[in-house]
């Protein structure tokens, strides 16, 4: 009777286990075919000067338009990108349809502004970022400095020297890197101090935590100073409401990112926010 509970339980939860993989292995070949079929799609958020509100350029951000599922989110489909090997050629692809888009855009006659690309932590690892970037760049006869990367802090720690030198060689090609996420990670500000990278974008959960009765708390102010005096650029994610806007701007933050400036837009919607050249 126990040996008959014990196998029945054991049924059930391998029957669980293998309806999540099959899900998962479902979603994963839908994957495969999603480049091919015209699925992926990139959004573009705005980023504003802190100060003025002046648009100063984007994050491209992936989405997965499902045949059945519709849109699903890229902390959903990413993962499942890296475990299958998928992410190198998705990485790809964002990065020229992103220089596609510019090169569109440029032939329109439009004022560009730059537009960051999120790196995975396996694609960091296992493409040569600066030769793909160079080749497609050039490809779309795109300004180096209109591309910009966003990487988080693990990818650095993880293989400091491979991140050293990548980082280096996108600096001496003058495309900006910024660290995703701040504050989530390491945090080791002495420690990013050592690679060359731009600008650091303040987790938004530090950015949420401001409001009326926050006055004690400090640390995105901290962040903020400290990030100034390494250098480097500071950038806002998650901005919603004036109160964190004021906050920022309080605290001498270059530039903010959130729903209360503009959602991520599909790109027709963002191109309408630039200016004809
Ligand atoms: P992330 O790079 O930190 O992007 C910021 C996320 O916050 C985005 O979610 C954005 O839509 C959301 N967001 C922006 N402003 C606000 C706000 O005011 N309030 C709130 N609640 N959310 C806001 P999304 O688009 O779902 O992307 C999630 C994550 O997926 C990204 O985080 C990034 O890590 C990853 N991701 C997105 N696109 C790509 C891609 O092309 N490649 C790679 N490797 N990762 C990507
Ligand atoms: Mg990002
Ligand atoms: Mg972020
Ligand atoms: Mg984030």
């Amino acid at each position: 009777r126990a040996k008959e509970i014990g196998r029945n339980t054991f049924c059930y939860f391998s029957a669980e286990i293998s309806t999540t993989s099959i899900g998962e292995l479902l979603l994963e070949n839908d994957l495969f075919t999603a480049l091919e079929r015209g699925e992926l799609l990139l959004h573009y958020q705005a980023k504003v000067d802190s100060r003025t509100g002046e648009l100063v350029g984007a994050e491209a951000l992936m989405r997965w338009n499902h045949k059945t599922h519709g849109l699903i989110s890229p902390q959903i489909f990413i993962p499942l990108a890296e475990e299958s090997g998928l992410i190198n050629a998705m990485g790809e692809w964002a990065i020229r349809t992103v220089c596609a888009q510019l090169r569109s855009w440029i032939d329109e006659g439009l004022q560009v502004l730059p537009i960051a690309v999120n790196i995975s932590a396996h694609q960091f690892v296992q493409q040569a970022l600066p030769q793909l970037l160079a080749d497609i760049l050039a490809e779309f006869a795109i300004p180096t400095q209109l591309i910009e990367l966003e990487l988080t802090e693990s990818m650095l720690m993880g293989n400091a020297s491979h991140a050293a030198s990548t980082l280096h060689q996108l600096k001496d090609m003058g495309i900006e890197v910024s660290i995703d996420d701040f504050g989530t990670g390491y945090s080791s500000l002495s420690y990013l101090h050592q690679f060359p990278v731009h600008a650091l974008k303040i987790d938004r959960s530090f950015i949420s935590q401001i409001n009326e009765n926050s006055e004690p708390i400090r640390l995105a102010s901290a962040i903020i100073a400290m990030a100034h005096e390494l250098g480097l650029q500071v950038i806002a994610e998650g901005v919603e409401t004036e109160v964190q806007a004021r906050y920022l701007v309080e605290h001498g933050c270059d530039i903010s990112q959130g729903f209360l400036y503009s959602k991520p837009l599909p790109a027709a919607d963002f191109a309408k926010q630039l200016k004809l050249g």
